[in-house]
């Protein structure tokens, strides 16, 4: 690897009045720290932190122009002289770290959680249980004046610039199309009057901040909602918000009530520059293009293709804060990159928790959890390289132990390396990628086919042992579970063992639903242009909401998956992400089973009974295969064994060993991460 690799990336950007050393934006991303004065300390170091790991320019977090912006009760708001002091010092931490920073302003219009919100019309969002006011004429005028304070606020706080948010489905995104808009004054009716709200809001913004301060506007270029803009309108508001004085214009995709992914695991690579790249042709100043761009190559790839300008990431810093000095460093393969799970970042965001990472747990958390090196290095076993185990052993060696890593089987990685299999979450191997990196890098020593015993761990003399033997799935008592069509979820996804047409899911888990996932796609990953039509996307963006039907593609698979418990199947899978799995399954036609008594399995297939006390249906479904995604155990026999029989020896218990019920590789890695920390 080398710099030049990434010519086009590290390219600096001349604004005229100020220039980017490169051309990567930090993307907003709420993190939870600033809705609260208290948490700005951490704040600070976590945009510090980010600006030393050389990003071009920074978006904060979304602050609300009022208090009828809010996006939830007492969120974070720009509206008050006395708000600056807490935003100087995040400006000043990034600018002593050469970094520049613009804080958005977002206001959230029908999507605030409040009695109170207002919108341009008295229309419930979907996912919202509040109805707004429709706002009157003059209550427009004054939310102009508000984001102007904003912005003027922001400039004396210290901030370089600001981004208005103008997608999404936030206020803005409302007034522009029919579908939320039905005002029959000058702020509704035809599009000169829908836009009027954004234009005016920009040149205002202008006026009062003068010419040497970064506006970025923030367009919604794909709506994909119905009643969404049209092509020619994205492109008129383009247009106008140029000419009303925005520095920058950057991409936005899809309404939050969109029933299409946008930022999701499944979402192929790179899936909208193309949008960007239509757009770009229509307007002079530079367009920032985003969505599910993760690596320095596929950066420098759509900048290369002219696609864009600028490319915005936000989750990939929280994953790594160093990812441009590592890729001009030439050590792009040390990046730990952003996996687009959401576990930690946006579901936790949506449950009112604060934002990290789950390949990094030290994202937003920057003032307590640090790898200090260590003044007397330890001899240090760690048993397992599933994530819990990788975590503790490079953490631990970056840090100056001496560390060995024993794992039985024959490569890195636990239950990782199934996932990596799974159609959409090809980006799991990644973190495989970067932890062998890291094993390399903090000489790590590696025992692959190795089966521990509390005699080698004795001989071996280590000082402190971990366990992160990790899991086994769980084992059924069921007549006819040795029947030949069983097969457990390890031999379908590890094994690779040949499944038949027909199939009957046990265990409706996150497994559950990657193995239907895994068999529906037969393991073939979707290119742009067949993601678009399996989802109903305009590959020419000219549709209103760049909308059309979906292409029925039925899956050549008949599947049934199914829980014992009542209620929706999927309920407990990511806040963010639980939608597309449950929408993916359905249009695929699966069966989604709840309720569900397991009888047997023979010749005929799985008898089950399934339905209400009142209304119990029993049936047998004739199916080639039954698997087994019926959660797992741990195993932590080697832990119970010293724990027994070596009182001398320092064990520890991490991962799923010490807890398989929920389960999840977050914190398995969290735990393992803070482990190596304190040892
Ligand atoms: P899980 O989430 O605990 O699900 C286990 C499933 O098996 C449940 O549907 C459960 O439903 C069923 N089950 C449990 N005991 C059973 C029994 N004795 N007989 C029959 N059915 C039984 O476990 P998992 O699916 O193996 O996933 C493990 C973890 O991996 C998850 O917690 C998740 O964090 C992570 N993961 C997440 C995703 C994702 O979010 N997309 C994907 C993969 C893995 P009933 O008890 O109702 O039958
Ligand atoms: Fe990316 Fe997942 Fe980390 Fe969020 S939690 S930043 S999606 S790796």
């Amino acid at each position: 690897m080398t710099t030049e690799q990434y010519s086009h990336m590290l390219e600096p950007l001349d604004l005229g009045f100020t220039t980017l050393k490169n051309r990567v934006l930090m993307g907003s991303m709420h993190t939870g720290l600033e809705d609260r004065f208290w948490n700005y300390g951490r704040l600070s170091e976590y945009f510090a932190e980010r600006a030393r790991g050389g990003v071009g320019l920074i978006v904060t977090g979304g602050y609300s122009p009022n208090r009828r912006g809010w996006l939830g009760p007492f969120g974070g708001t720009m509206n008050w002289p006395t708000d600056i002091l807490n935003h100087r010092r995040v400006t000043k931490a990034v600018h002593a770290e050469g970094g520049k920073i613009c804080m958005q302003i977002l206001h959230a219009g029908r999507y605030g959680y409040s009695p109170f919100s207002i919108s341009a019309s008295a229309i419930k969002a979907p996912i919202n249980p509040f109805t707004p006011k429709a706002i009157s004429s003059s209550g427009v005028k004054s939310q102009i004046k508000h984001y102007v304070r904003a912005a003027r606020l922001a400039q004396r706080a210290g901030y370089d610039g600001v981004e208005v948010m103008g997608s999404e489905g936030y206020f803005i995104n409302q007034f522009l199309c029919k579908r939320t808009n039905k005002r029959t004054d000058e702020w509704g009716g035809g599009f000169e009057n829908r836009m009027r709200l954004p234009v005016e809001i920009v040149k205002g913004i202008r006026a009062a901040v003068g010419e040497d301060f970064i506006i970025i506007y923030r367009l919604s270029m794909m709506d994909l909602v119905e009643d969404g803009s049209t092509w020619d309108e994205v492109v008129q508001l383009g247009t106008a918000i140029e000419a009303a004085g925005a520095t920058l214009i950057n991409t936005g995709i899809g309404w939050h009530e969109a029933r299409i992914p946008t930022i999701v695991t499944s979402v192929p690579p790179a899936a909208f520059t193309n949008v960007t790249a239509k757009f770009k042709q229509h307007v002079s100043i530079p367009v920032i293009t985003t969505n599910r761009i993760n690596t320095p190559e596929l950066a420098e790839q759509v900048l290369a293709e002219g696609d864009a300008d600028m490319v915005s990431m936000a989750r990939p810093f929280l994953a790594d804060a160093d990812f441009i000095n590592k890729a001009i460093a030439g050590k792009a393969n040390e990046i730990n990159t952003c996996i687009a799970c959401n576990q930690a970042c946006l579901d936790h965001v949506f449950s009112q928790k604060t934002a990290s990472c789950m390949v990094n747990p030290r994202a937003c958390h920057e003032t307590e959890l640090n790898y200090e090196p260590v003044s007397a290095a330890r001899d240090i076993a760690v048993v397992g390289s599933g994530p819990a185990g990788l975590a503790t052993a490079t953490i631990a060696a970056e840090r100056g132990h001496k560390v060995t890593i024993y794992e039985s089987r024959a490569q890195i990685g636990g239950q990782f390396n199934m996932a990596k299999d799974i159609p959409g979450k090809e980006d799991f191997k990644e973190t495989l990628r970067y932890y062998q990196q890291m094993i390399d890098k903090h000489k790590v020593t590696l025992k692959l086919s190795t089966t521990v015993t509390p005699e080698l761990v004795k001989a071996n003399g280590h000082d402190e042992v971990v366990i992160a033997t990790g899991v086994k799935p769980r084992e059924l008592t069921l007549e006819g579970i040795d029947h030949p069509s069983v097969l457990t979820y390890p031999e379908v996804l590890a094994e690779k063992k040949p499944v038949g047409k027909k199939v009957a899911i046990i265990g409706a888990g996150g497994i559950g639903f990657d193995v239907a996932e895994y068999l529906l796609h037969d393991n073939h990953t979707l290119s742009i242009n067949d993601w678009y039509d399996e989802w109903g996307i305009d590959p020419e963006f000219e549709q209103q909401g760049s909308l059309v039907p979906a292409q029925p593609d039925p899956a050549d698979r008949d599947i049934t998956l199914m829980q014992r418990k009542p209620g929706t199947l999927g309920k407990d899978l990511g806040k963010t992400s639980g939608w597309v799995h449950r929408l993916q399954l359905k249009k695929k036609n699966v069966r989604l089973l709840p309720a569900v008594a397991y009888k047997k399995i023979d010749d005929q297939g799985l008898h089950i009974s399934h339905g209400t006390d009142d209304n119990k249906v029993d049936e047998v479904l004739d199916v080639d295969n039954v698997i087994i995604c019926a959660g797992q155990v741990s195993v932590n026999s080697l832990y119970e064994e010293l724990q027994a029989n070596e009182p001398g020896i320092s064990v520890h218990l991490i991962g799923g060993a010490k807890l398989a019920g929920e389960l999840d590789a977050k914190r398995a890695i969290s735990q393992g991460a803070k482990l190596a920390a304190r040892l």
